[in-house]
This record gives C-alpha cells, structure tokens and sequence, in this order.
C-alpha cells in the first residue's frame, strides 16, 4: 500500500481514487492524516519576490498600479506567488530600477523606460516620444505590430524582459508663469522637463533643468524656474502648480508615456510556466488598469481646477513654435538614427505603424471629437 500510494503521487488528478484507497484501507487512514499538512505545505510553498519601484511610497496612480499587480499575482497564484513592494523611500535608488533587476538584487522593478536613455537610447521608444503615438496607438504598436518584440531586443542586452507598465495618457506640456508667444519667448526660459523633448527646446533655447519632484513647487514659486512639466491634472493637482502658475499648455513631448515593469531574466525563467502566465496577465491587466485610471483622475482634476482656480488659462503654443519643436525633433532622431542601427529599426517601425494607425484615427476618434466636443 505504501509503495502504491508513493507511485501514484505525482498523479494529482488521481487524488479521489487515492482517498478511496484510502478509505479502503482503514488501518492506514490515521497515517496517512498524518502525512497530509507536510505534503501540502510542500505544495503551497510560497516564492517571495521583491520589486523596486521609481515612486516614494504611496504615491498616486503608478504606485496603485503596482499594488494591483501584486494583489493580482497573489490572488490568482493562490499565494504561491508573493511579490513585496520597496520604494524609492527603502532603497534609494529611484534611477537605479535597471541596474537592480539586472544584478537579481531584486526580481522585479517598476519604472518608466525613458529612464534609460544614457545607457542606450533606443529605451526611449518604449516610453512615448515627442510628437508620437497617443496611447491606442501606442498600444496597438506594442501588441500587434511589433512593439513588443523590438522592446525585448532592446532590453535583452540590458539583461532583463521589459512590460509595458501603464500609461499616463496625454500630458500636459507644463505650466509658464509667462505666456509664449513668439520663438524669442523660448530663449534663456528656465524649464524643467526631462528626456528627449528637453533636447529638443535646448535646441529652441531653453535653459533646460532636471529638478526632484519635491523641490519643484518651490523652485517654481520662488522664480528659480520659469516652467516645468510634471504629468497633467491626475497628478499635478496635488504637487499644487495650479495655485502659483496661471498657464497650463496643452502637450506635445509624451502623448503617451507608458511606464515600464521589469523582470529580472533568470528569475523569470525559473518560474513554473503557470506563474509566468499569471505574471504576465497581471502586469498587462495593471498597465490598462492604470491608463483608465490616469483617465479618470485627469478628468475629476482638471474640473476641480476649473472650478477653483478661474485664473488658470489653457495655452496651446503657436503654429510657428510647434513647426519648430517638430523640425529640430526630426533633425535629432535623424542624427541618433544615423549612429544607431536598432535605433533606426525602431523610429521607422514607430513612424511607419504611426502612419497607418493615424489615418484611422482620422476617420474615426478625431472625426466624432471635432463635431462633438460638447
Ligand atoms: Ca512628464
């Protein structure tokens, strides 16, 4: 009977024909109860994962999103899968998200992809760029029509799989204590905005800046800057800009900026393949999850500082500035394009899924929009 039962384990959709063995052999019953919680605390035998995020704790929507997946990942792993959660507060290291994952320090990270553009910048792509891809696009791209695969030949010499991490939506592009009219208006403005776009307005000259995001309310306020772009009202409401800045611009550097889960590779691969199924499901399921959210908290936000601050003024720059920032972003794409052959692979993929997806764009979301913007 022993030797039976001990074949028969690794059977486990024979477990009713076990039990009623076991029920026949009465005098083995008490033993075999016995046996029982060790086999199944073997079963149940939880991985422990931890993920290091960007964000400082408990901060809104991107910090949300990534309690989602966790929460997900347990719920539906049936706790075989536990992943914990250090912020930028523990591991101080908000910049080193990459470098962590790599190294296997954690298994996890959560970041955004632009984030990275000093060690290769072709991560750019895998974020939003400017004048690119509104989020349906973009995500059209990363699903259907190869986005996915040139980001994992990117990341593959980082050393770690990359996911799209959820979206912010559109953001907003800053607020100026001064209106801008005319291109002398960019020379010696002093702007905080990160990435390829502050390339761009340097070329414009813009004395481009890069502050923390806890000092920017008052570098702002105190004049040490003229402008900055955070996100938009999901989450510039609560860093206050609406109080001490009268003019919000409408965006043109992240039409859809996409943050970024990280898994390190080793990691990954040692999962059974039922828990990668899991893992993955969950950070798709959050990255869309955090794009209605971002959605959401824009749109309650933005009414709120509609109705409480009537000074605040809604800015879209001029023809003639917007013509400017586009011809120099081409004149930098087309340089890095000529020194980078994965680069290249990817800003004409991007250009050329950009094309076609934005003619149906035309037809169907621009053309409902502009009749019916009421
Ligand atoms: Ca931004």
């Amino acid at each position: 009977m022993k030797q039976l039962k001990h074949a028969m384990k690794p059977l486990a959709g024979l477990v009713a024909l076990g039990s009623l063995l076991a029920l026949a052999a009465c005098g083995e019953q008490q033993q075999q109860q016995a046996a029982a919680p060790a086999e199944s605390e073997v079963e149940k035998e939880t991985i422990v994962w931890k993920l290091a995020q960007t964000w400082g704790t408990g901060f809104p929507i991107f910090g949300d999103a990534v309690i989602k997946m966790a929460d997900m990942v347990k719920a539906m792993s049936g706790g075989e899968l536990e992943i914990r959660i250090d912020s930028s507060n523990k591991h101080k290291a908000a910049f080193g998200i990459l470098d962590m994952v790599k190294a296997g320090q954690y298994e996890m990270g959560h970041s955004a992809s632009y984030y990275w553009k000093g060690k290769d910048p072709s991560t750019m792509f895998f974020s939003t760029m400017p004048f690119g891809m509104i989020a349906p696009e973009q995500y059209a791209w990363f699903y259907y029509g190869g986005g996915m695969d040139l980001m994992k030949k990117v990341y593959d010499k980082q050393g770690v799989y990359s996911f799209p991490g959820g979206n912010t939506g559109n953001q907003m592009g800053g607020w100026f204590a001064k209106e801008i009219n005319t291109l002398e208006d960019l020379n010696g403005l002093k702007m905080r905005i990160p990435g390829f776009a502050g390339e761009v307005l340097s070329k414009l000259g813009v004395v481009v800046t890069n502050i923390a995001p806890g000092e920017l309310y008052t570098a702002l306020e105190r004049g040490t800057i003229d402008a900055l772009e955070w996100v938009g009202p999901s989450l510039d409401l609560n860093m206050g800009f609406q109080k001490i800045s009268q003019y919000y611009y409408t965006g043109w550097h992240e039409p859809a900026t996409e943050l970024q889960f990280m898994v390190n590779k080793e990691a990954f691969d040692s999962l059974p393949a039922h828990l990668q199924e899991i893992l993955v499901t969950a950070m798709q399921y959050a990255a869309y999850d955090m794009y209605a959210h971002s959605y959401h908290e824009s749109a309650v936000n933005w009414a709120s500082i509609e109705e409480e601050y009537p000074d605040v003024k809604i800015r879209t720059f001029p023809p003639e500035i917007i013509a400017e920032m586009k011809r120099v972003n081409q004149e930098l794409l087309a340089e890095s394009a000529a020194a980078d052959p994965m680069f290249k692979e990817i800003l004409e993929s991007q250009a050329a899924y950009m094309k076609m997806a934005r003619k149906w764009t035309e037809i169907s979301d621009y053309a409902y929009l502009k009749d019916n913007l009421e």
